[in-house]
């Protein structure tokens, strides 16, 4: 037996479940097939839980354009159904006189994004707002905020199903086939699904989906495991919201920080080390199969050529404590290994290019099957539903051309 619909989105993440509400709300027929027994089982439930304001991202970019309007969308989706958020804002700090060009850049492109709440602050300013941090100027970014993202992932679940959506879980695509008018879709549990087109927002395994729809991703996810301490509760105190380094505009990666959560805990982290396992989160989880896709991968050593040394820093914090309380203390010089405990951690699907580039932008690669997003890092939760219109938007131009658009699937 076959379940149809007008388009399958593979997988049950945020950026999945906005682009599958998305087509909903424009009246298309959508089953979302997720392979974990719950929605926002990686990424998505796995991350700093911070709304990003668009600071960081080239003016221009994909990802510049849908963080600033995401963002803004997701304030409102939030306030709309009851998800619990805060726009705190958050501080960026220089902690040295040799990183302030950089942070003067950051607030040229904010700006250039179009963020109207940046303020430039000074030494006092800092103490003022935030007084165990320390730093030779800041800037203080109004418009981000911090929200649990897979309450927001369980929203859009339940936005969906209204319209008449559906999400089945436990549903690991393993085959893709089609022959141009319909993609025809099996589970690892045998299921069989039929639609008109595909939207590939598999994460972590979005370069393999591709692969199987018959695409060439052109990149490979290479995922980096990012840890997080806790700040013991009687110590929470160090910080008051969100405290960010300026980052190094090398990496993708914005450098250890402090995230005051909306359910209040202080985390410190995430670090950046190379994962040997695409979906545990054991610091000895290994896969042979991702492991040895990885160092398959022509990309992968020219990037750990190039960035090797930056490398071996980060794999050092990821085992000595010590070194990761030295990169916090230079944020917040008060604070001791013992203040922290160990976190959760998340692994970030990154891709790369053959030529060892890590793909600043968001990604997205068209084939006949249909649609596949092939970058989605960090802010693609707080740009998730921008991005899912960006998305359903594509999907519905390419069905309006066939004929018979959103009419007529086969139903079971
Ligand atoms: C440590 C860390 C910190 C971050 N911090 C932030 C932050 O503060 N703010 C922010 O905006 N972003 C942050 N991000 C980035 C953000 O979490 C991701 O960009 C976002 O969650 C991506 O969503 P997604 O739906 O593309 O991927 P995912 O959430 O990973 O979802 C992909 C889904 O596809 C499913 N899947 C995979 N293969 C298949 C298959 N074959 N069949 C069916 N389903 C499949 C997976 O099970 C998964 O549920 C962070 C990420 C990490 C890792």
């Amino acid at each position: 037996m076959t379940a149809a619909a007008d388009v399958l989105v593979v997988g049950g993440g945020i950026v999945g479940l906005a682009t599958a509400h998305a087509l909903a709300e424009l009246g298309a027929d959508v089953i979302v097939l997720e392979a974990e027994p719950t929605v926002a089982a990686h990424q998505t439930g796995h991350n700093s839980g911070v709304i990003h304001s668009g600071l960081y991202y080239k003016p221009g970019s994909l990802k510049a354009r849908t963080c600033v309007a995401g963002r803004e969308a997701l304030y409102a989706f939030c306030a709309e159904w009851g998800v619990p958020f805060r726009r705190c804002g958050k501080l960026v700090v220089a902690t040295q006189e040799a990183q302030l060009p950089r942070l003067a850049m950051l607030e040229e492109r904010g700006r250039a994004n179009g963020l109207q709440g940046l303020t430039r602050l000074a030494e006092a300013d800092i103490r003022h707002l935030e007084p165990e941090v320390r730093g030779v100027a800041g800037l203080w970014v109004a418009d981000t905020g911090v929200v649990d993202f897979v309450r927001v992932a369980e929203a859009l679940v339940a936005r969906l199903q209204m319209r008449g959506g559906t999400v089945r879980t436990d549903a690991r695509v393993v085959t893709i086939t089609g022959d141009g008018r319909e993609v025809q879709v099996t589970t690892a549990r045998g299921a069989r699904f039929a639609a008109r087109l595909l939207v590939n927002c598999a994460g972590l395994q979005s370069d393999r989906v591709a692969r199987l729809a018959g695409a060439d991703p052109g990149v490979a996810i290479i995922p980096f495991r990012g840890d997080y301490y806790t700040l013991r509760p009687e110590r929470a105190s160090l910080v008051r919201n969100l405290v960010y380094p300026v980052p190094d505009p090398e990496l993708p990666f914005l450098g250890v920080h402090f995230t005051r959560r909306i359910d209040g805990r202080v985390e410190a982290g995430p670090n950046a080390i190379l994962a040997l396992h695409r979906e545990r989160y054991s610091r000895w989880a290994l896969s042979a199969r991702d492991a040895g896709a990885t160092l398959a991968f022509p990309g992968f050593w020219r990037m750990a050529r190039r960035f090797g040394s930056l490398g071996l820093g980060e794999l050092g914090r990821s085992w000595s404590k010590a070194l990761f309380v030295r990169a916090l203390r230079q944020l917040v010089p008060t604070i001791h290994g013992a203040d922290l405990r160990p976190g959760g951690c998340g692994i970030r699907a990154q891709a790369v290019d053959r030529s060892g580039r890590l793909l600043d932008d968001f990604h997205i690669v068209e084939n006949e099957a249909g649609v596949h997003l092939l970058n989605a890092p960090s802010p693609a939760a707080t740009a998730s539903l921008s991005i899912g219109g960006e998305l359903a938007a594509r999907v519905l131009e390419r069905l309006g051309a066939r004929r018979g658009a959103l009419t007529g699937a086969p139903r079971v």
